[in-house]
């Protein structure tokens, strides 16, 4: 029996990952729906390949489009239109567990659906855990869910914990602290007074890793890591006192995890995510992912350096959100999704991203996060405010001109 398995954003970075660990490993699973929000051709490619029974398009155009070409296949799958359809996709009974694979806030709904739906949940959209901490964690013990860390800090931290880390405390595991490594992004050494004129090719061009923009344009803020900070706090239960980071600029060491006793377990390998992506998959097997060797023979060295939090206002940005708890990681993440797409755009410069988010941050005060409504209202504010701080920098940047 294989087991069957829904790819939300398979079009993306990790979708594509996703699919060449599944392509390895067809004796086990099979491909039961892939979504895209635009992208016809290569979702068409992916079809062709992948043959899945259900396909979803968000944008109607790109669906219409997809849909004169889906014609000439001979066994075409079921395609459905707009963003509900991600929802039932990632809830139907035939499937086993979902990739939440989706970029940003779009990834909630259809991530909450599996959830909800009692699926194993293998979670690389961060965004959606920051903005819903508490009701997805909830979410997914109430319903017998599964949640298996995608991102690769976080599945090393996974991998560095007993397995039978679960349903247990940190404390009970006898962990003292969860450290998080970062490259630093591209921007590591650059210096800071030249950040302000960086172009969004500059931002995207990250060392050590091949990702979709808006990952490395967070990566280059440290946003990324600052998400990755929530998300930690939320997947392990765990304090923020009790979470490190580290800059590993190598990328080779992808977090670790300190005992009590002194120890330190960490996870090492290629900076390629289709590792994190078969560990997850596979478990509790270890499957093929098509990642080499770490030759330890190239390996001349590992660095660490500690992480200069001037350079990044961005994870100053997201520690003060987690403390002030309720929406306001969702209002930051909310800001930042709308002051990256401004920046990858040319609209704002690449130092006006933490001016927005912080602005935005200013304006909305937070609330309880405990209901979907309430999350999703303050995210819809914080990206009209967004908007609105963004054209006021532009138009005084014209006006400047
Ligand atoms: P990407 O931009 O390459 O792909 C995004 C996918 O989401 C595409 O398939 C796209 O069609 C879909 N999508 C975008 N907007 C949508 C919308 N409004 N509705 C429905 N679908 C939509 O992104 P990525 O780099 O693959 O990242 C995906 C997620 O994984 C992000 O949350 C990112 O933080 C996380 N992640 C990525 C990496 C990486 O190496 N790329 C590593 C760790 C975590
Ligand atoms: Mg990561």
């Amino acid at each position: 029996m294989t087991q069957a398995i829904t790819i939300l954003g398979s079009t993306g970075s990790i979708g594509q990952s996703t699919l060449d660990v599944l392509a390895r490993n067809l004796d086990k699973f099979s491909v039961y729906a892939l979504t895209a929000n635009t992208n016809a051709d290569k979702l068409l490619a992916q079809i062709k390949q992948y043959q899945p029974q259900h396909v979803v398009m968000v944008d109607a155009k790109a669906a219409e489009l997809l849909r004169t070409n889906l014609k000439n296949l001979s066994n075409p799958p079921q395609l459905h239109v707009g963003a509900q359809a991600l929802c039932d996709v990632a809830s139907a009974a035939p499937i086993h567990g979902v990739m939440a694979a989706i970029v940003g806030a779009a990834g909630l709904l259809p991530t909450l659906a599996a959830a909800k739906a009692g699926k194993t949940i293998y979670l690389a959209n961060k965004e959606a855990l920051v903005m819903s901490g508490q009701l997805f964690m909830q979410t997914v013990k109430d319903h017998g869910a599964t949640v298996l860390p995608v991102d690769s800090e976080h599945n090393a931290i996974f991998q560095s914990l007993p397995t039978d880390n679960q349903n247990r405390s940190l404390k009970e595991m006898g962990v003292k602290r969860l450290i998080l490594t970062a490259s630093g992004g591209p921007f590591r050494d650059t210096p800071v007074a030249e950040l302000a004129s960086v172009t969004p090719e500059q931002a995207c061009a990250h060392p050590n890793w091949v990702m979709g923009k808006k990952i490395s344009v967070d990566s280059a803020t440290m946003m990324n890591k600052g998400l990755e900070v929530i998300e930690a706090h939320w997947l392990f239960n765990a304090a923020l006192a009790q979470i490190d980071v580290i800059v590993q600029p190598q990328s080779v060491i992808h977090s670790m995890v300190e005992y009590i006793d002194g120890s330190v377990l960490a996870e090492l390998g290629l900076p390629d995510m289709r590792t994190p992506i078969a560990q997850a998959l596979g478990l509790p097997e270890r499957i093929e992912s098509g990642v080499g060797s770490l030759d330890f023979n190239q390996l001349s060295q590992l660095d660490f350096k500690p992480l200069a939090l001037e350079r990044y206002p961005m994870m100053r940005l997201a520690y003060e959100a987690i403390e002030e708890g309720g929406t306001a990681p969702a209002c930051l993440n909310a800001a930042n999704e709308v002051a990256v797409a401004a920046f990858l755009a040319e609209e704002i410069g690449f130092t006006q991203i933490p001016q927005v988010v912080e602005q935005v941050l200013a304006n909305i005060p937070a609330i309880s996060a405990d209901t979907l409504e309430a999350i999703l209202a303050i995210d819809a504010q914080a990206r009209i405010q967004a908007n609105l701080l963004i054209q006021s920098l532009s138009q005084g940047e014209s006006s400047a001109a």
